[in-house]
């Protein structure tokens, strides 16, 4: 077969020079043409380099004239542009930013990486139709990886995987491959092969059409295609024979022709790539190292070509017209057609100082400036007076925007996740998985006078944020917030800080325990009253059961009454009556999961039965019954992932068995180790502390939750005890 790789050809992108000025694009011409579109996300583990090579996107297409490193210097990069983050280092707002690239309008939805914030990552997949996958040629796929991996999944996003950090030394890209397939379960096909390696990493070879491709300019802006190196051909034409043998699994014609041993062209590979890839069969592989401008024209070149365009994704609602059994939904496939009906999502609400900015994603219709739309879950008409299409910084004033589209919208008052519709129509878009809190503390304002910026800070992120919840406790008064753990609260506490002005004193960080039956148990409850005039009468009979652990709902209620022994309309009383008596545990006063109730029988009275007594009557009777049938604690787990240097190993494993941890693995490679595990949260407050101690400095590790498991009874008897004391001496000060 021949080859392509001895016609040298010189590819300058853009007549180039440092401090290069795009002629301005007009978004317009490319958005009549959805294929010309791509939303796509951008989401990694902590440190793999997404922020810069992000920052890098931006340059090359022409939107920023200047690079700023992330971490240090002035402002650190034009995708992190809160403070905050930029203190920190790493991203926490997802922002949507739109750029040019060879005739393609691609919208770059910048995603969190800290597992803290995967809400903002469930809501970004939701919007996008394909993602990079940046991992770290060192550290390969690492925890946060595989989390955000199961979320595209989920959302069934097609993605292309990209090795950054080639230049670093113990790069191996080979190993990281492996491990796409080992522990993401992915079918990766490596698409080029690097020219050296490490800090000699100078380029790579273009498997597709064989051509070595160089990265020149100070900026390595220039894009240099030549003959692929003499020493490196042999390596290239066996490496380009595996992945044509790869991507002949999913095309007939490529097994053919590649047992024919005929001509296989490059537009035809590339089709096969794009197919096999939409369909999430494969993810292509490629490389480079953002940081030192090698290797983005050819990842963007691939995401124009490999990921999916708004038309190649199909986009159902839930119909909420259609007449259906309770619990069932009908849904229905939506169009991209841009003169259907509107049905669009926000997926973002970002406060600014002249009021509310909402990212929408337009699935179908159009929004047009001016005109109004309903919100579906309040039933509101609102009017879309101002859209704007983001930049990085700065932002350009549209008329409207078509299906597939991603906008920015000021001035309208909603929550994330709602769906807007054209009036007349009623679909809602499903919604987004969210995860329980496992963490808790209280917050009060530290000057009594700014208590209504507290409130209004709390309300504003509770309504961005699904994750971070807020609630009073009735007997002492106290705020508290809850969160997916201490770094998501600390921002937020230190968000109040800065934006509202209002300083806060919270209180110690708490886990959110659980407790859950141990033993089934038989009630029959009677709730009888009479004082003077009507009395109170409500009687129920019924079986509390445990749950198996892995059961769907934490709460399950059936109605098994028949005959009317207990009237229909008092069941929901019933229920409601159960739900509430769980919210509060007999042992330390926390929620109570894991329990299906089953109503088998009862009584009413013509006169004295009411919503009311059947619901005092089966809160009491949970009360009564989860005293009497015993509960056990419940602690959340977390997955660790902790890389330290060698030296480190056996001290950091140590301390991690001592808080009750279990250490799942443990590798070693170019002298740094990384150890997997599994400890319980209450263990790992201040870990930050403890490894960079143990490890001056030297040590990283992130977590993320894992599931909830039984405390042991030692522990419990702690627990159960120091609340005690603490709720007593709250009650007693408030
Ligand atoms: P993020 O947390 O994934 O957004 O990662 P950042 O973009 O903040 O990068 C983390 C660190 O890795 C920063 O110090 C970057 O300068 C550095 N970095 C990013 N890309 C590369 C690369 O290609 N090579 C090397 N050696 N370092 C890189």
């Amino acid at each position: 077969m021949p080859l392509q790789y001895d016609l040298p050809v010189v590819v300058p992108r853009f007549p180039l020079h440092f401090h290069w000025h795009p002629q301005p694009f007009s978004f317009c011409s490319t958005m009549n043409d959805l294929t010309k579109l791509r939303n796509i996300g951008v989401s990694a583990h902590i440190d793999s380099g997404k922020t810069t090579l992000t920052e890098r996107i931006l340059y090359y297409s022409g939107r920023i004239h200047r690079m700023q490193e992330v971490k240090g210097g002035e402002g650190g990069a034009t995708m992190d542009f809160m403070d905050l983050e930029r203190e920190r280092g790493i991203t926490i707002a997802s922002a949507a930013t739109s750029v040019e690239w060879n005739g393609y309008a691609i919208n770059v939805i910048d995603t969190p990486g800290h597992v803290d914030f995967t809400v903002e990552v469930e809501r970004s997949l939701r919007v996008l139709d394909g993602a990079v996958l940046v991992l770290c040629a060192v550290g390969g796929v690492q925890s946060q990886s595989l989390t955000v991996d199961r979320q595209m999944n989920r959302y069934g996003v097609p993605r292309i995987a990209f090795i950054n950090k080639m230049d670093r030394v113990g790069a191996n890209p080979t190993s990281v491959v492996e491990q796409i397939k080992s522990k993401l379960n992915d079918s990766p096909v490596l698409l080029q092969i690097p020219i050296g390696c490490e800090q000699n990493f100078t380029g790579i070879v273009d498997l597709i059409s064989m051509q070595a491709v160089y990265f020149d300019g100070p900026m390595g802006e220039v894009v240099r295609r030549e003959a692929i190196p003499d020493g490196l051909l042999e390596f290239a034409r066996s490496a380009r024979h595996e992945m044509l043998e790869t991507l002949s699994l999913y095309s007939d014609d490529l097994m053919v022709a590649l047992l024919e041993e005929s001509e296989i062209d490059v537009a035809d590979i590339r089709a096969i790539i794009r197919d096999a890839t939409l369909a999430r069969q494969i993810t292509p592989v490629l490389m480079g190292t953002a940081f030192r401008n090698k290797g983005v024209q050819e990842l963007l070149d691939a995401v124009t070509q490999y990921l999916p365009n708004p038309t190649d994704r199909e986009i159902t609602a839930i119909d909420l017209d259609a007449e259906v059994n309770v619990g069932e939904t009908r849904t229905v496939r939506l169009s991209n057609s841009p003169d259907d009906p509107l049905v669009s999502m926000a997926f973002k609400t970002v406060a600014e100082p002249f009021g509310q900015l909402t990212y929408f994603r337009v699935y179908q219709g159009s929004i047009c400036r001016g005109d109004q739309y309903v919100n579906v879950r309040s039933g509101r008409k609102v009017r879309f007076g101002r859209l704007l299409r983001m930049h990085a910084n700065d932002r350009q004033e549209i008329d409207m925007a078509t299906a597939g589209e991603i906008v920015a919208v000021v001035g309208v008052d909603c929550a994330s996740g709602d769906t807007f519709v054209s009036e007349g129509i009623k679909v809602s878009l499903e919604n987004i998985h969210v995860a329980d809190p496992v963490i808790r503390l209280s917050i009060e304002p530290a000057k009594r006078d700014t208590a209504d910026r507290l409130a209004k800070a709390l309300d504003r992120f509770r309504r961005e944020d699904p994750t971070f919840r807020v609630s009073t406790d009735l007997e002492t008064g106290q705020t508290i917030i809850a969160g997916m753990g201490q770094l998501h609260l600390e921002v937020y506490v230190e968000r109040i800080r800065r934006e509202y002005n209002c300083p806060c004193i919270v209180g110690e960080p708490r886990v959110a325990y659980r407790e859950r039956p141990t033993k089934s148990y038989e009630f029959n409850h009677r709730h009888r009253k009479q004082t003077g005039g009507s009395g109170q009468y409500a009687h129920i009979v019924g079986r509390l059961d445990a749950l198996d652990e892995d059961a769907e709902e934490s709460i399950e209620f059936v109605n098994e009454i028949t005959g009317g022994r207990i009237p229909k309309e008092y069941i929901p009383a019933v229920e409601n009556g159960f739900r509430q008596g769980l919210a509060k545990g007999p042992l330390c006063e926390c929620e109570v999961v894991g329990v299906k109730i089953t109503l088998t029988d009862g009584s009413h009275h013509e006169v004295d039965s009411s919503e009311m007594a059947f619901k005092i009557a089966s809160f009491n009777c949970m009360r009564e019954a989860l005293r009497r049938t015993g509960v056990a604690l419940q602690e959340p787990i977390m997955k660790v992932e902790i890389e330290v240097p060698e030296q480190y190993q056996g001290p950091v494993s140590g301390y991690l068995s001592s808080k009750r941890g279990i250490i799942t693995s443990s590798e070693t490679r170019q002298g740094i180790c990384v150890i997997l595990g599994e400890v319980p949260l209450a263990e790992m407050f201040d870990y930050a502390n403890e490894l960079r101690s143990m490890t001056q400095g030297r040590g990283g590790f992130s977590m993320e939750f894992a599931r909830y498991k039984q405390v042991p009874k030692s522990i419990q008897d702690e627990v159960v005890a120091r609340r005690r004391e603490e709720k007593q001496a709250q009650v007693a000060t408030s």
